[in-house]
């Protein structure tokens, strides 16, 4: 809820040695910020009670105590919500890194940064896709959805997404290219897929986790590959969902279910980023930007994507680059 942020106020903090001050203009907003609240070891370590909220950032580099980056130089790093930070692009937690020419803010934050890599990895790496098979994705018109979808279909596969309104799902149909959409909010999800898959999935990229894995995997291929990217469903509710209770569909069906974490796949994200960047200038590949603006927004924006207002990749803008 909105009333557990406050908002305080502090003096612009001075770059020690070796560090930046950034201006931040951006904020990328993850539904693993919500898990991030939580006291409880993930990932990645919990934001503490009363410390600024870790989000990724693009800024602008406002003074440099640093040789290799100067006043003005556009970066990502992973920041906090705060307009003013000082950060050591040294330290791997920050991951300071300049923007490349020609890359905007909101495609470092979106298809070419955490998303588009999780997408990329996900369905490549873990979901192993090959031309023919039939794929299924849920939070299909999300961030990451979107771009994993589009993605099996370059490789030859055939997408049904799973998501929520007819706004969304006539997007995947129309401008994402998806073979066919379930609209989980209208429509029976366990008919739909059969339905949709009269062949069964081959590769089943969930982004929601609960009764959705759980109808999903009723309708699983021989050899069939459920992607783990990540459980929506559950992150915001106290008491987790008992579903799914069909795992032996894995066992009589011989599938694999494997969840992975995209920072394992970092060292090889230029490469694929490249790749994604040259299949949206063929035109294969279109993504969505939800853009919301200012910094008193921030703790509604964040809850946008639990309830499913946000349609793309939710970014929220707090000041231009001068
Ligand atoms: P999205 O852009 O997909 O936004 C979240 C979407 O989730 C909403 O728009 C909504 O879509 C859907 N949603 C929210 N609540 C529910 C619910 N109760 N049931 C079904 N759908 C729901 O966000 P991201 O692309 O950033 O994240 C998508 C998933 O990917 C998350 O699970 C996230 O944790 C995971 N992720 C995993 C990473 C990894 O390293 N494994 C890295 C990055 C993300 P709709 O309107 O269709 O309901």
């Amino acid at each position: 809820m909105p009333e557990n942020f406050d908002f305080v106020e502090a003096e612009i903090p001075e770059p020690d040695d070796d560090e930046v001050l950034i201006r931040n203009l951006y904020f990328s907003f993850d539904p693993t910020q919500r898990n991030m609240m939580i006291d409880q070891p993930g990932y990645l370590p919990p934001v503490e009670l009363g410390a600024p909220m870790r989000a990724a950032t693009v800024g602008q580099v406002v003074s440099s105590r640093n040789s290799e980056f100067a006043e003005g130089d556009l970066v990502q790093a992973t920041g906090c919500w705060q307009d003013f930070v000082a950060i050591s692009p040294r330290s791997s937690a920050t991951g300071v890194t300049k923007l490349p020419p020609g890359v905007s803010p909101e495609m470092m934050l979106s298809v070419l940064g955490i998303t588009g890599l999780t997408a990329y990895f996900g369905m490549l790496d873990i979901g192993q896709v090959q031309a023919g098979e039939t794929v299924l994705v849920s939070g299909a018109a999300g961030a990451t959805g979107s771009i994993a979808g589009q993605i099996a279909k370059l490789k030859g596969c055939r997408v049904v997404g799973i998501a929520g309104g007819d706004r969304k799902c006539a997007w995947l149909l129309e401008e994402a290219g998806f073979d066919a959409v379930i609209d989980y909010k209208s429509e029976n999800v366990v008919d739909q897929i059969q339905v949709h898959c009269p062949d069964k999935w081959d590769v089943f990229f969930d982004n929601v986790g609960g009764t959705i894995l759980q109808d999903a995997l009723e309708h699983i291929n021989l050899r069939g590959r459920v992607v783990l990217c990540g459980a929506i469903s559950g992150y915001n509710t106290d008491t987790p969902s008992p579903c799914p209770n069909n795992l032996m569909k894995l066992v009589t069906n011989r599938g694999r279910m494997e969840g992975f974490i995209i920072l394992d796949f970092l060292g090889s994200a230029q490469s694929a980023a490249q790749e994604i960047l040259s299949w949206i200038q063929a035109g294969d590949i279109v993504y969505k930007i939800d853009l919301q603006e200012g910094f008193e927004n921030i703790p509604s924006t964040l809850l946008r994507l639990f309830s499913g207002q946000n349609f793309g990749k939710q970014l929220l803008k707090i000041a231009d680059p001068v």
